[in-house]
Order: C-alpha cells, then structure tokens, then sequence
C-alpha cells in the first residue's frame, strides 16, 4: 500500500474496503515526506499531532461515518495559521510560532476529518514566483530539482507532485496556487474572491488574498473545494450566496452545457485573449496549450478569439495594489505586537526597525517600501488611485470578454519552471513572469491550472483555464472532462 499518487478516491476505496486505516495512510505519508525531505517541501512535521488525527479519524470510520475526505492525508501551506505546528509564513518573523487557533479553512478540513501531516514551505508571507524567498530555504521541483517549483505555494505544489499526499492548501493572491501547479504538473484552482475564509490566512494583500486546494485533478480539487468553500462570519469579506453548499462535484459525469456523451463540451464558448498568445509566450509552452485546446475542440468547444486589452497592466497594478496592502498588514510585525524582537536596541524606533530588518527578508522590505511610498501624500493618487482604476477596467475587460465566450483559456506561466537562482537576484524578472495569472487576480475570477503536457528539459505545462464568477462547478466540469480524455493529470517525476 502505498498513498503515491494516488488520487483521493483511490484512497477513499481503500479506506472504505478496509484495506488501510488512516492511520496507515498518514504513517504511508511521514514515511514519503521523510524519504524526499531534500525537497524542502515541509518545514514542520510532528508526527504525534498528525498520528492523533489519524486515530480520530479511525475512530469516525469505525462509528461507520463515511465523508469524501475522512482519514485522507493532506498538508497546508506555511501561511494558514495552525493548532499544533508552527505558522511561520515562511518568515524568520514568525520563527517558532503557535498559534492558538485554526484558520476557517484549516477548521473545515479537519471537520472532514482530513490528516495533516504537517506544513508546506512557501515564500516569505506568500510574495514570490519561486518559493526561492523562504526563510526555510528553497522548495525544489520533483520534475527536475534543478528547477524551481513555482510560488509562492510552491512546497503545496510539491508535496502533491511527488505523491507525499494527494491535496494540499494553497493560497493565491495573484497565481501562487495556479503558478506552482502548473510548473510541478498538477492540478489547482483559486475559487471566486470571497469564496474560502481568510480568518486565519496571514494576510499578504487582503483584497486579493483567496485559499484553494491542489491535487491530481479537476475532480479530486472538487472534492476538496467543497470542504473549504462557504460563508463565514469572521472574514468581513465572505461572500454569503443562497446556493450555498454547492457541489461542485454536480456537473462531473456529466456533458457540458448542450454537449453529448460524443462531444462532451458541445458548444461550450472558449476565448482565447490575444494578449496571451503573444511574443512572450514560450513556444514549447505554447505547443501543448495548443494541443490541449485542440483537444478541447475535438470534444465539441468552439474556439473564439478575444481580447483582454489590459493585460499588460495588471504588472504595475497589482504590484501597486499588493505591496500596498502588504505595507499595511505586515505593520502589526513590529516585534511587540507580532514577531521577533531584536535582542540591540537602544530606543523604541531603532527596536522597530532593527526587528524588522532581522525578522522580513528583503524582498518582504522591498514590497514594504514600495507600499508605502505609493500611499504616501503626494503619491497616492499618482500609484495607488491610478492602479485601483486599472483594476476596475481589467475586471470590466473580463465581463465584456465573458459576452462572447463561456470560458477563457491560455498559459499560465509563458516558460517553464526556470532553474533556481536564474531570476531570483532580478526581481523585475521574477514578477514579468505572473503576466497570465494577475489579471485574474485582480478581477477576483475564478482561475485554474490544468497539466497539458511538457516543454524544454521535460519540464510541465499548465493550461489556465478561467471561469466567470462563482462558476467553478463548471469550471471544474470541464477541466474534468479534458482530464477524462487525457492522461497528463496521471504523469508522475520518476
Ligand atoms: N508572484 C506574485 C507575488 O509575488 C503572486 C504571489 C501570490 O499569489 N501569493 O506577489
């Protein structure tokens, strides 16, 4: 028995045939974390919290509860805040940290009595493309450890690529859940903007900041998005929907839209913007995606052609935009209220800044720096008022773009994963590389990445798939049903 690669429901069956105990399983999983530790991919395992969840969840299923997620193995993202193992966001800041609660999401897994078997290394406080800027070191990609995994989830998108477990948490602010998974060859999805909690997310930039699974496929992320999505009174911006309790499993099995068991997405619109076919594109990401959406046409979609005339934007405005509220929610770390405190000072301003210089590594600086100056008097309405009305304009793209098509498709990443240290000393470099995935951030979409294949060097390939608001049931359905056709879900780095 071994939880390698095995999809959600392949344990699900062994679970329920009493083949293994969930306790077997979450030993099956410390045993593979352990064995690729060199990965990097977790940075707290205690194998006694996650031997005790495992044993709960044991007991549930002997009291004959059944659930999709009960006894399955998974880990979160250094950024949620936990019970038990440290929540550090990948930051010397937060060194050594407890929390004494769950966040909302982590709560909803463990109600469905999900094991973790610890947590995932991430970049600093979520801000980077690489998970090259942890405190924890580098996260390396299973795929060929010379690369970058991708980020800033980047130990999530790891720890599912190498069959550690079979989902894990993410979190994506402008493409850390999309990013990573495409450059490790899995799936994942960033819901609608207010679908999962962030109560207990450290916050990075809280207007876009938004949770989300990833895992092998459409159908497995479904399964865990269900757990994760739904209102909560403690997130001031958690949407409240009358269909609540969505299954976002409904549309599976099923054809899309008009479609038949033939021609499965039969008239299911795909646009696809010109922006994201452009120059920057690589061409051996290009060439699966244009495989993939081949496929998706031999399976009855039809192929528009559109247009996102400010994609191009979305760089400078989410990098206005983020930094800014990052400025603003990082401030609580000031080593009294949050965080390491200096043991040199010699007065109350030299302690702030001596504790903050030790504890954020410096790209957390620079994006605090560039935060505050663009709220600053004076340049407020230059940056920050200039980006927020960009922002309004990409998300009003995105409607008059949705009039003509069901769907949007494209890269997520325009290379693949790129080796460690190549972009890492150039941050302009590293963040010209969340060009596809911004603007879906910025307008709250729904956006997912799907494996279409492999470019240079064998290195993955991720399809962006995004969805209008709160359609991620048929999001999901049609990912599934590309899933169903193909098999580069099922790739596995040997
Ligand atoms: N790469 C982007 C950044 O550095 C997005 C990160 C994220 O989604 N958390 O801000």
């Amino acid at each position: 028995m071994s939880s390698k690669l095995q999809s959600i429901s392949a344990l699900r069956a062994l679970l329920d045939e009493k083949k293994a105990s969930a306790t077997e399983l979450a030993q099956e999983a410390l045993r593979e974390a352990g064995q690729q530790s060199r990965l990097n991919a977790f940075v707290d395992i205690r194998d006694d919290l996650t031997l005790q969840q495992a044993k709960a969840a044991d007991a549930r299923l002997a009291a004959g509860e059944t659930g999709a997620l009960l006894g399955i193995p998974t880990a979160h993202k250094d950024i949620f805040v936990t019970k038990g193992w440290t929540s550090t966001a990948g930051s010397k800041m937060l060194a050594g940290y407890q929390s004494p609660f769950d966040a909302e999401v982590v709560s909803r897994l463990n109600a469905a009595g999900t094991v973790s078997i610890g947590k995932l290394n991430c970049d600093e406080f979520a801000m980077g493309s690489s998970n090259e800027k942890s405190a924890y070191g580098p996260c390396l990609n299973p795929w060929d450890t010379l690369a970058v995994p991708g980020g800033s989830s980047g130990g999530s998108a790891v720890a599912v690529a190498a069959g550690v477990v079979p989902f894990t948490t993410g979190t994506d602010t402008g493409g850390s859940i999309r990013q990573p998974a495409s450059l490790c060859g899995i799936t994942g999805i960033k819901p609608t903007y207010g679908s999962c909690s962030r109560y207990g997310m450290i916050a990075y930039a809280s207007s876009l900041d938004q949770a989300g699974p990833m895992a092998h496929s459409a159908r497995d992320c479904a399964l865990v998005l269900n757990a994760m999505v739904g209102f909560d009174a403690k997130d001031s911006t958690s949407v409240q929907r009358p269909a609540a309790n969505e299954d976002f499993t409904a549309g599976f099995g099923k054809p899309l839209r008009n479609g038949d068991a033939a021609k499965p997405v039969a008239g299911v619109r795909i646009g696809l913007p010109k922006e994201f076919f452009g120059e920057g594109l690589a061409a051996d990401v290009r060439a699966p995606i244009d495989a993939a959406l081949k496929q998706l046409e031999s399976m009855g979609a039809v192929l528009v052609n559109i247009s996102l005339p400010r994609t191009e934007l979305s760089i400078p405005a989410y990098y206005v935009i983020a930094p800014a509220e990052a400025s603003s929610n990082l401030s609580r770390f000031d080593g009294v209220r949050y965080g390491h405190r200096a043991a040199d000072y010699s007065d109350l301003k030299s302690m702030y800044e001596n504790s903050r210089s030790e504890g954020f590594g410096l790209e957390v600086q620079r994006r605090i720096m560039v935060g505050a100056y663009v709220l600053s008097h004076g340049y407020y309405d230059a940056y920050y008022l200039q980006a927020q009305k960009i922002r309004r304009l990409i998300a009003q793209d995105f409607q008059a773009a949705f009039q003509q098509c069901d769907f949007i498709a494209g890269p997520v990443s325009p290379t693949v994963a790129w080796n460690l240290g190549e972009k890492s000393a150039d941050p302009v470099q590293m963040y010209l590389a969340d060009i596809y995935t911004l603007s879906t951030s910025l307008a709250g979409l729904p956006g997912m990445s799907v494996p279409v294949g492999f470019g240079d060097k064998n290195r993955p390939v991720g399809m962006q798939l995004i969805g209008n608001y709160f359609k991620e049931g048929e999001l999901l359905a049609l990912a599934d049903h590309y899933q169903l056709a193909t098999d580069w879900h099922l790739r596995t780095p040997s």
